[in-house]
């Protein structure tokens, strides 16, 4: 049962079309239950009803031509129960409504079962048979199964809005819809360019060649070198394995003979597709071919094709990355991003980003809103291959990419990229206005930074300092960990550029889901695993070097403030104050004369809610991290697009603990900032200013928006309306009111980063 699921998963993943998908479905369905009708019915959102999408079994003609409306008949019975209808005579049951086109004259026995994606009916899929008879128990578990694992299918064509076009407009192209998350608010028009990380198959777009001879060199020297680094392979194998293992380097090699695999590409290649694209599709199809076998043995080989074929790729990439040329308007598209690749592009280039995984808080999204980029991450149905150079919208304010927009839809787009370029025009000149609500009441507005590029556009908003500097950035984006003198030298550039202002640096944060390619940190469950101060604890002579370094950065400057990150019992801070001390005794007594510097820790766990007393009684400030907050609290993957929309920084149980932490700071006389993306969204920070935070810091682009709204509410609106929030019970009923005032009181223009396009 197991295998012919694979299977089947796996036949209609690889199908060309959504078409030929249903189709398969439908077939592969109908044979492995042996009845004698599969039939898929999938909801036309425009049209309010159940189309006819594919059959086998049923007339042919039928498909695409026969509806039902959503409560009519047994189809419209499944969609509105949600669960399977399974009946042993349709035709005696009272929903049953006859369709004459279809032919389903013969058949008696009814299966219908919905296709749900994020509890949502897309469809209802439909087993017939002539006989009069209940499908069993396991036949009923089948169905619900299969229909679980191909809804992502039928989402993605729903999404892109493939599946009813090609029955309206017989081909044209219309605007297509892909929803992801907002990764960073702001609207862009460009070309895609996809950034494939090296040796993905995958991920590798077509593209047509004239040169087919120097194609064909490559290939060949690609393969020289593969070939090469096989025997390398089985060389420093065969010192441990034994004979059977080093068998396979000889299957490998002759794999990688030029009559073998290689032949193949070569075909392709000479039909105009490049060569990486061409090795993509005979990697595809053998792999394809191999799993598709029963033997378990033979499937097992389809990972050996794989693994070579990126092995190739691999080195084809060496050759090719140089010459990647970016267009002016460039939306860069990958599955993933990381903030080494985005550095790659230069930053004029750069409209917008997409990617198909992650989310609003992975570390690239939190670059591209440093470096005030529109992003939707998350935007997992894309067909990144086919956006590949195609004029793309990205609407970071929604979520949402277009592709195909129309003259009319391009035009608005272009209108709110216009209308966003005057809101920021006016907000610059508040770059020197204080950040002071309408009856005097004042509050500090900080960045959140990492890269050198933050500190100009920082600079420019009229930053009072640092409330974050995220120093495991300077470590991601090189191939080892950087010395203490060249951490002094990029700290020092913090430090001096916003004296005299404070600079709150943060110690090394890895782990979760930021990672070091030359300190990996391979968990099950990264979130919840060695992160943060806990790897820096264990290691302190990384903990102390960069400890040096920011206090020898500090020299004559005496605005340093060292922050802790994940901290979760007060022994932790403890411990690292402890190695601090020990740090500025050691530069002490190398004769430089630097203060001991503020010590500050992180809430972003419970555990560190519930012990911010302690906490504030052994530091100088407390700084809360909503982002990783609300993830612990709310038991939320902040990266998790499955669940991203649980993720609430208005859940009444975050707001709670926020207030919480802030009462306890104050209660022992220390300073509470917050330095999560709450901070930086113009409600959510009113809130907090409310609650009563010394700082708010955040990313530069948000900086004048925030000081915008300060400035046009009265501390006790704001007051008020926070006490109305904390009464509430419900996130999403938070958040709706609080715009809702926030958009009477004349602020709607700074919400726009919540507001729908459609
Ligand atoms: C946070 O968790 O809120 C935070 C500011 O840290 P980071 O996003 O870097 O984890
Ligand atoms: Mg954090």
């Amino acid at each position: 049962m197991l295998d012919t699921l694979r299977r089947i998963v796996q036949e209609v993943n690889n199908a060309p079309d959504i078409r030929a998908a249903l189709d398969l479905m439908a077939k592969r369905v109908r044979d492995a239950m042996g009845t004698e009708v599969c039939s898929i019915y999938l909801r036309d959102e425009d049209d309010q009803r159940y189309v006819l999408m594919a059959s086998e079994g049923l007339k042919q003609e039928a498909v695409g031509n026969v509806s039902l409306g959503l409560s009519e008949g047994l189809i419209g019975q499944v969609g509105m129960r949600e669960e399977p209808v399974n009946l042993e005579d349709a035709f005696s049951h009272p929903r049953f409504h006859y369709l004459a086109e279809t032919g389903e004259d013969p058949f008696h026995a009814f299966l219908g079962v919905p296709v749900m994606h994020h509890g949502k009916v897309l469809g209802v899929m439909v087993v017939q048979q002539r006989d009069v008879r209940r499908f069993d128990q396991s036949e009923e578990a089948f169905l619900v199964t299969i229909s679980a694992q191909l809804s992502a299918v039928i989402a993605h064509a729903h999404a892109s809005g493939v599946l009813f076009d090609q029955l309206d407009t017989g081909g044209v192209d219309l605007p297509s819809f892909y929803d992801g998350l907002p990764g960073c608010p702001g609207a862009a028009i460009g070309y895609g360019v996809l950034l494939f990380p090296e040796a993905d198959l995958a991920s590798v777009p077509d593209r047509q060649v004239d040169d087919v001879g120097s194609e064909i060199a490559r290939l060949d020297d690609a393969l020289v070198r593969t070939r090469q680094e096989v025997r390398d392979l089985a060389e420093r194998a065969s010192k441990s394995l034994g004979a059977e293992e080093q068998a396979l380097f000889d299957v490998y090699l002759r794999m990688l003979d030029r009559h073998a695999l290689p032949a193949e590409v070569i075909t392709q290649i000479r039909e105009g597709q490049w060569a990486q694209g061409a090795l993509r599709d005979v990697v595809d199809q053998h792999v394809r071919n191999f799993e598709m076998m029963d033997d378990p043995y033979l499937r097992e080989r389809a990972a050996d094709v794989r693994d070579l074929g990126r092995r190739v790729l691999a080195q084809l990439q060496r050759q090719g990355r140089r010459h990647v040329i970016f267009p002016d308007e460039c939306i860069l598209l990958g599955e993933d991003i990381s903030a080494p690749m985005l550095m790659e592009v230069p930053r004029e280039r750069i409209r917008g980003i997409v990617t198909t995984r992650g989310s609003r808080n992975s570390h690239m999204a939190i670059v591209a809103r440093a470096m005030g980029i529109p992003t939707v991450v998350g935007a997992q149905n894309l067909p990144l291959k086919q956006m590949d150079d195609k004029e793309i919208i990205v609407d970071g304010f929604r979520g949402r990419v277009v592709a195909n927009a129309s003259p009319e839809l391009k035009a608005q787009f272009e209108e709110i990229i216009r209308e966003e370029a005057t809101l920021q025009a006016g907000l610059e000149k508040l770059r020197h206005e204080p950040a002071e609500t309408e009856d005097g009441f004042r509050i500090r507005l900080q960045v959140n930074t990492g890269l050198m590029t933050d500190i100009n556009r920082s600079l420019e908003r009229g930053a009072e300092g640092v409330g974050l500097y995220r120093t495991e950035i300077p470590f991601m984006v090189r191939d080892r960990f950087p010395s203490e003198e060249e951490q002094r030298v990029i700290y020092r550039e913090q430090l001096s550029a916003f004296a005299p202002h404070p600079v709150t640096m943060r110690t090394l944060d890895v782990g979760g889901d930021k990672s070091l390619s030359y300190f990996p940190i391979e968990e099950e469950n990264p979130f919840l695993g060695w992160r943060g101060l806990r790897v820096t604890l264990d290691h302190p002579e990384i903990f102390m070097v960069q400890v040096r370094a920011m206090l020898k950065a500090s020299e004559g400057l005496d605005n340093l403030r060292i922050m802790l990150p994940m901290v979760t019992s007060v022994i932790e801070a403890e411990d690292a104050q402890h190695f601090i001390h020990r740090a500025w005794l050691e530069v002490r007594d190398e004769g430089l004369d630097i203060p001991m510097p503020e010590v500050g820790v992180m809430i972003e766990v419970p555990a560190s809610v519930y012990q911010a007393r302690a906490l504030a009684q052994r530091v100088d400030f407390l700084s809360i991290g909503t982002n990783d907050l609300t993830q612990y609290l709310l038991a939320v993957d902040r990266n998790n697009r499955q669940v991203a929309s649980l993720y609430n920084s208005y859940h009444p149980a975050v707001l709670h603990a926020i207030l919480h932490v802030i009462e306890q700071a104050k209660e022992e006389g220390k300073t509470v900032s917050v330095c999560g993306e709450m901070a930086g969204e113009p409600a959510s920070a009113l809130l907090l200013m409310a609650m009563g935070v010394d700082a708010l810091s955040m990313n530069a682009s948000n900086l004048l928006k925030v000081k915008a709204a300060i400035r046009r509410v009265k501390i006790s609106f704001v007051r008020k309306l926070l006490s109305e929030a904390l009464a509430m019970d419900n996130g999403e009923v938070i958040s709706a009111y609080v715009d809702l005032q926030l958009d009477k009181a004349g602020l709607g223009d700074l919400l726009r980063n919540r507001k729908a396009i459609n």
